[in-house]
């Protein structure tokens, strides 16, 4: 393991040795410090986050007992507007985790321009575990455990992975029973009859296709063999769920041929290309991938080394590391999870000239639309999904544009580019606002 290039002392040293997460984003982040020459002392502030809570969140399970897990909400930098981030139900998380997460929504809302902040809540549990019941009062105890630091205001809560849309009605109501009016803008990713925005659902995926399409686009335009996006395009989709499940749909709307999706048992692969809708509709029948007809059942590992064209990373973090690496075949990877390559793994792949879009410009889709729901409550007025879908395409396009420049001035690995946009903006926004007191 590196070495821990933070202070003594501060709250850093709690966090490095805890996940590979929050290292693996640390040292990203001081890669493109080190290349932008950025003022160390705004490098040292965003290597550890504002603020952190831990809760415990006890509940009644079905069978009578009661349960305490943790839980947590990190709010990394709140600089450019109030924090913005996922809630995660998943059996590993930590606050090492969720603090590495909450530094790249910073950093992903800045590059995109928001006027947000970055931050990042989960609970360690198995969300496959719960009842319904359960998973309600789980985050509905949640939602009172953390309520003091959230509020359309303060920060804005939204799913991550094994949360989604009924979570975040939940968490709604907990929030506005406690202050005794409906307050929709304390989430995002809410249902449309309570406040959601059309095209959020979708979105995440939809942004990870746009920036696909500008990668293939760019790489013919640049003499770098790559694929066009029709017929003859072969995709992987490791995470079969809101954003794999959408990403795999919207890019085999566009002709490509979509051989195998995952989710955490293992995957399906067609040679000849899947039937989306097919597995999606099997999928919510059976609630796993395994069984079904049309295809060979693989393992995840198997998945993630197919030689495709395209693969699209969208379940966690850490799946390519330097241990398969060189396993890994795919000319164009689409991080639309959070995470999900290793620092060593990047740099394998940056060599052997595989073009990777980072996640927080790849999956950024989603809190963009977020921002989007967030301003529709604000307003009181919503718009169509076209203007939902036609604003995202704009934001995705200039945000892959801002990446592709700096990774030409700067001759850098898109990762560390994705990275310097995003933090070029918040450093000026700090320098301005300076230090308090
Ligand atoms: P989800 O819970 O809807 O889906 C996750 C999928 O990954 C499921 O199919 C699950 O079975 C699978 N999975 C879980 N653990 C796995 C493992 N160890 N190996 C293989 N597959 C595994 O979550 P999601 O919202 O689609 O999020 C997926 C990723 O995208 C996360 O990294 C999340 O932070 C990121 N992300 C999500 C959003 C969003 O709007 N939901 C936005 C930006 C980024």
């Amino acid at each position: 393991m590196s070495a821990n290039p933070n202070s003594e002392g501060s709250l850093s040293s709690h966090l490095w040795d805890t996940s590979d997460l929050y290292r693996n984003a640390v040292m990203q982040l001081q890669e493109a410090a080190t290349t932008m020459k950025l003022d160390p002392n705004i490098a040292e502030r965003l290597k550890v986050p504002k603020r952190a809570l831990i809760v415990s969140v006890p509940i009644r399970l079905d069978d009578g007992s009661i349960r305490v897990f943790e839980g947590y909400r990190v709010q990394h930098n709140m600089t450019l507007g109030p924090g913005k981030g996922g809630i995660r139900f998943h059996p590993e998380v930590n606050l090492s985790e969720v603090a590495g997460l909450a530094m790249l929504m910073t950093f992903k809302c800045s590059l995109v321009g928001l006027p947000l902040g970055g931050a990042k809540g989960g609970i360690r549990v198995d969300p496959n575990k719960l009842s319904r019941q359960e998973a309600q009062a789980l985050t509905r105890r949640y939602t009172t455990e953390i309520n003091m630091i959230i509020g359309p205001d303060k920060d804005i809560p939204a799913p991550d992975v094994g949360t989604d849309a009924q979570h975040m009605a939940w968490m709604m109501d907990t929030f506005s029973q406690e202050k005794g009016f409906a307050i929709p803008g304390v989430v995002t990713g809410k249902p449309i009859e309570i406040g959601g925005s059309l095209g959020r659902a979708e979105s995440t995926g939809r942004g990870v296709v746009y920036t696909i399409q500008h990668a293939a686009k760019w790489m013919a335009a640049h003499g770098r063999p790559g694929p066009k996006i029709d017929a003859t395009t072969t995709v992987a989709v490791h995470g079969f769920g809101k954003v794999g499940a959408v990403a795999a749909q919207e890019i085999s709307d566009l002709g490509a041929k979509v051989v195998a999706v995952s989710d955490y048992i293992g995957g399906v692969y067609n040679k000849a290309g899947l039937n989306i809708a097919d597995v999606s509709k099997y999928m919510a029948k059976n609630r796993t991938l395994k069984g079904y007809p049309e295809a060979d059942f693989i393992s995840n590992e198997d998945l993630l080394a197919l030689d495709v064209d395209v693969l699209i990373p969208a379940a966690i973090d850490g799946v390519i590391t330097g241990a398969n690496v060189s396993k890994v075949k795919a000319r164009i990877i689409a991080e639309g999870a959070n995470g999900p390559i290793t620092t060593d793994a990047l740099h394998d792949l940056e060599s052997r000239g595989v073009f990777i879009i980072p996640d927080i410009l790849c999956n950024a889709g989603g809190v963009v639309v977020s921002y989007f729901e967030w301003v529709q409550g604000i307003q009181n007025f919503f718009w169509s999904e076209r203007e939902v879908n036609a604003q995202l395409a704009e934001v995705m396009a200039n945000a892959f544009k801002k990446v592709m420049d700096i990774q030409v001035s700067y001759k850098c690995g898109m990762k560390t580019a994705a990275l310097i946009a995003g933090v070029d903006r918040l450093n000026r926004a700090m320098l301005l606002r300076g230090l308090f007191p």
